[in-house]
């Protein structure tokens, strides 16, 4: 099923029905809507995304509790709220995107000729008409963990607008179709993943960052910048098609590879190489692929085996660590920096 869809313009917030919770709010929209806000300075506009992925809820946690409260943005705001439909689909909150979809996070450059293609163009041409001084794209990661920033650049502005959330910024050559792969001199943009979908503190995150974001007098330059640390082009660590991933406490649990159900843990903080990342069975270091912007590095420049287990060979930062097995067989274990 692949329907096409129109992004919904909705220029009058009173308009709104907001519901008892954010649920409610995004079950009464119409669809993919872009919601215009009159700031009180209206020769500037923010532009915020949220809800590309359908199973990533913080940002649209944060949009319905600033527009309860009612305040009026410092700029002009455009808040673009996507994937309504996937979102809304039982159970609500679990559809990234609708089967036989393609990722609307991966449709932001041509060919635009299938429906999600349709959409991000839509949204691409809304964006540019309005000419925003910043876009930020909120989402949360399938993991626990803590919130960091994403761009493709992470000059001044860039980590000023991370540092309304985190203190954290990858900056990556990879280019995937991504919304913040647009990022330009015109319209710097960031996106940030602000912590596990089902974490308290990444609705926390969302809420206060949105809050600083569209309340602000200035967002792109900021003393705070400066505490922002920039991970340049993080690597991946990929399974092998077929491998035997466990996620299991138990010391027996079969598998090539074995993750502690406390694994999420490793996304926080510096990993030290006295640090466990699994239980590797007898082919379990064989299944494993490290893989850069530059193609495919050596394992053993990162990774070692004692004991039947795995470590790195350096202090080093993990992000996205999974612990679904269908994201980590599909796309990666995890990110980390070489
Ligand atoms: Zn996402």
């Amino acid at each position: 099923m692949d329907t096409r869809e129109s992004l919904h313009w909705i220029r009058d917030r009173s308009s709104l029905d907001l519901g008892a919770s954010p649920l409610e709010f995004v079950r009464k929209l119409p669809g993919p809507c872009a919601l215009w806000l009159e700031g009180k300075d209206v020769n500037r506009t923010r532009a915020l995304c949220t809800l590309l992925h359908g199973n990533e809820p913080s940002g649209c946690n944060a949009i319905w509790q600033f527009l309860k409260g009612g305040e009026t943005p410092h700029t002009n705001a455009l808040l673009i709220i996507a994937s309504v439909r996937a979102a809304m689909t039982e159970p609500r909150f679990s559809y990234r995107m609708l089967p036989g979809q393609r990722d609307l996070n991966r449709c932001f450059r041509p060919p635009f000729d299938d429906s999600r293609g349709e959409l991000a163009l839509q949204i691409l041409e809304t964006i540019s008409r309005h000419r925003p001084e910043a876009l930020l794209d909120i989402h949360n990661t399938s993991g626990s963990g803590p919130a960091f920033g994403v761009s493709i650049n992470g000059d001044q502005r860039h980590r000023a607008l991370t540092s309304l959330f985190t203190n954290d910024l990858i900056v990556t050559d990879l280019r995937l179709g991504a919304l913040m792969e647009l990022s330009d001199d015109q319209q710097p943009t960031v996106t940030i993943e602000c912590g596990g979908s089902r974490d308290p503190a990444a609705d926390l995150v969302a809420g206060e960052g949105i809050y600083r974001f569209l309340c602000s007098e200035q967002v792109l330059e900021s003393s705070a910048a400066n505490s922002v640390t920039c991970y340049r082009n993080p690597l991946r660590l990929e399974l092998a098609e077929g491998t035997r991933l466990c996620y299991s406490d138990a010391p027996d649990a079969p598998g090539d590879l074995v993750l502690s159900l406390r694994a999420e843990a490793l996304n926080y903080g510096t990993l030290s190489p006295q640090e466990p990342i699994a239980r590797l069975g007898p082919e379990g270091f064989s299944k494993l692929r490290v893989t850069g912007p530059s193609g495919t590095q050596p394992l053993e420049a990162h990774f070692e085996v004692r004991d039947g287990q795995l470590y790195s060979r350096a202090p080093t930062r993990l992000f996205m660590l999974t612990m679904r097995p269908e994201i980590a067989l599909s796309d990666c274990l995890f990110y980390f920096m070489g």
